[in-house]
């Protein structure tokens, strides 16, 4: 590799790009780094072309391939940030600093430190996309030359890759290079497994590649007969995706149906229809076999047609149909968004990379997002249906709360409940591959703390946390203390010859607006307000004064709600007091034990008739228990 091979590639590739600009940042970087070697004993900046080379292969843009050229220059060179910002301009420098970053965040046997480290490598991405190519790149390169590293340090990076880098790039669609991560990890960290496969895939290779030839001949003439322009490839599996079959599925490799996958390339996506039609005609396709990622693209953006199919030879092959354009999105991921789109933002591109957005900003503790973390990038996903038959894909152990906000975040909003391939199940219910869900809504309904228990994605964790965050804006205050109440139960009693020192509403007969009252006035010159016609009045001893309601009063009330705990209920009960007109001052509310909730309002009625209304319909909300004044 040298600086030549970089400007034959540049000149075939279709970037525009300054060939003045590339040669000056490689004789910066050479000066920069000179007298430095690699581990091979190369001089550094063959490295640098290395990587600026796989960069032009993703088809990046200018800044990406001359940050390329210079990412290790502020690790390992006297030069400052400042210095290249001179010479290459601001985006340049801020990329080569974003992948310095990275770097320096060193990898551990602890997995926390870990998860802490990606969660600081996802904010450098988010801010710019470009950062995280460079850095796979550097990773692809560095994994190249691994063999001149001294052992340890070949364990713990290829450790790295297959459990950092490899499930990033597959995340950011980047296939080509996730493949390749893959197997050069794996050929470190399981190195007999790793031979034992690829001599079986040899061995086999030559019988496998004349069958595969005639299969390809057969289908190419079958395409031209209907006059179909597209073009045929074939390809075998990568060695670790081969592994993980094998393993997981307790296969042996002679077994693996899709090993062997054709791929048709075609020019639309009607074409993409036609030829499944042909082939279908041509072998017969499995049952099942068939999912349809141009309809439901993958969350990574993934695009294709696959359909398992059992050959006229009885072989089991995979036959894969896509559109050109979706062949290079499935090679580049988001790295093919520059090639299109140049540094547009794209709203749909956006919106397939929310997740690193959602996890970067989460607030969750290290535990949590350990577990969202998992389930988002290295977790499998399973294929779950709509009632109509869509398919969806959605990370594995996912809830019906999940599918819900997956479809839609109002959709997710109002779930009340869900069926399962008809049965009612808990909204915890843990989705299996296949299910076919039905989720209710309920207009009005609102998200509930508990579901942040059990859901799995980070979008509906963003989601419900949003929606409390909203609801919780009303201040969340301790009640005061007891002995305070008098001035405030002054305001809507009127007591005969009272000079206590507090007033409270009696537990026993708990006394509601319009009730007719009577006060006790104890000893101690605390004053109860009971029923007239309490039974425990009797039994109690003090002296008893006339009590009565006030109609008109301004005072501030605070009401004790006590209900069991369901989704919704504290939603329910605001909804109370909104269609009274009213607005809540202060509310908060607790569980009690695991069944039963305990709201505290405080609100200002418009005047007794108000206030008897709002007690009689929180009464009527579906679980509430007791509804009393507290002052
Ligand atoms: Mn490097």
């Amino acid at each position: 590799m040298n600086i030549k091979t970089l400007i034959t590639e540049l000149k075939k590739s279709k970037i525009k790009i300054s060939l003045a600009l590339i040669k000056k940042a490689y004789l910066f970087a050479e000066f920069a780094h000179q007298g430095q070697k690699r581990a091979s004993n190369e001089p550094y900046i063959k490295h640098s072309l290395n990587v600026a080379f796989i960069l032009v292969k993703l088809g990046m843009d200018e800044e990406t391939i001359v940050a390329g050229l210079l990412h290790d220059i502020l690790e390992d060179t006297k030069i400052t940030s400042s210095q290249l910002e001179k010479e290459f301009g601001k985006k340049t420098a801020s990329l080569v600093e974003g992948v310095t970053k990275i770097s320096n965040l060193k990898y551990s046997n602890k997995e926390e430190t870990n998860i802490e480290n990606l969660r600081k490598m996802l904010l450098a991405t988010s801010k710019d996309f470009r950062v995280i190519i460079i850095k796979l790149a550097d990773r692809l390169h560095n994994m190249r030359t691994l063999e001149y590293l001294p052992k340890e340090d070949q364990i713990r990076i290829a450790k790295e890759t297959q459990e950092i880098y490899a499930p990033l790039a597959y995340r950011l669609g980047i296939s080509s290079i996730k493949a390749e991560l893959e197997d050069l990890s794996f050929k470190y960290l399981n190195p007999k497994e790793y031979e034992k496969i690829l001599r079986g895939i040899l061995t086999t290779r030559k019988h496998r590649e004349m069958v595969l030839f005639e299969l390809k001949d057969e289908l190419e003439k079958e395409l031209k007969k209907h006059n179909i322009d597209a073009r045929l490839q074939y390809r075998v599996k990568n060695i670790y995706s081969i592994y993980k079959k094998i393993h997981e599925r307790n296969y042996e490799l002679e077994n693996i149906r899709d090993l062997i996958a054709l791929r048709v390339i075609t020019k639309t996506i009607r074409e993409c229809y036609e030829v499944l039609g042909i082939v279908h005609q041509l072998w017969k396709p499995i049952e099942g076999g068939v999912r349809d990622y141009i309809a439901v693209p993958k969350s990574n953006m993934y695009q294709s047609i696959h359909s398992n199919v059992i050959t006229n030879h009885g072989l089991f092959l995979e036959v894969q149909i896509r559109t050109e354009e979706m062949h290079k999105l499935a090679e580049s991921g988001i790295a093919a968004h520059w090639k299109y789109k140049g540094l547009e933002s794209d709203e749909k591109f956006e919106k397939r990379l929310e997740w690193v957005k959602e996890i970067v900003n989460s607030e969750d503790k290290s535990e949590q997002l350990l577990e969202t973390l998992k389930i988002e990038l290295f977790g499998d996903e399973i294929f779950v249906f709509t009632p109509k038959g869509k398919v969806i894909e959605i990370p594995i152990k996912s809830t019906p709360v999940d599918f819900a906000y997956h479809l839609h975040s109002d959709i997710g909003d109002r779930c009340v409940g869900a069926k399962v391939n008809g049965n009612f199940v808990p909204l915890n219910y843990e989705l299996k591959n296949g299910d076919v869900i039905e989720i209710i809504t309920q207009k009005n309904h609102k998200p509930s703390r508990d579901w942040l228990k059990f859901v799995k994605t980070s979008k509906a964790r963003q989601k419900i946390k949003h929606y409390i965050r909203l609801t919780e804006k009303i201040p969340v205050q301790r009640f005061n203390n007891k002995y305070d109440r008098l001035s405030k139960f002054k305001s809507i009693l009127e007591i005969k010859d009272m000079k206590s020192v507090a007033i409270k509403f009696a537990h026993c007969c708990n006394p509601m607006p319009k009730d007719k009252i009577i006060a006790l006035i104890s000893n101690s010159n605390i004053t109860t307000v009971h029923k007239t016609d309490c039974s425990i009045l009797k039994t109690k001893k003090g002296r008893k004064a006339q009590a009565s309601w006030i109609q008109d009063f301004e005072a501030s009330i605070s009401i004790n709600v006590r209900a069991e705990d369901r989704l919704g209920l504290l939603a329910d009960l605001m909804k109370i007091f909104s269609n009274s007109g009213i607005n809540v001052e202060k509310a908060n509310a607790h569980l009690l034990n695991n069944k039963v909730a305990e709201c505290n309002f405080e609100l200002k009625p418009k005047n007794l008739d108000n206030l008897s209304r709002i007690i009689d319909n929180l009464k009527n909300v579906f679980g509430v228990k007791k509804v009393s004044i507290i002052k």
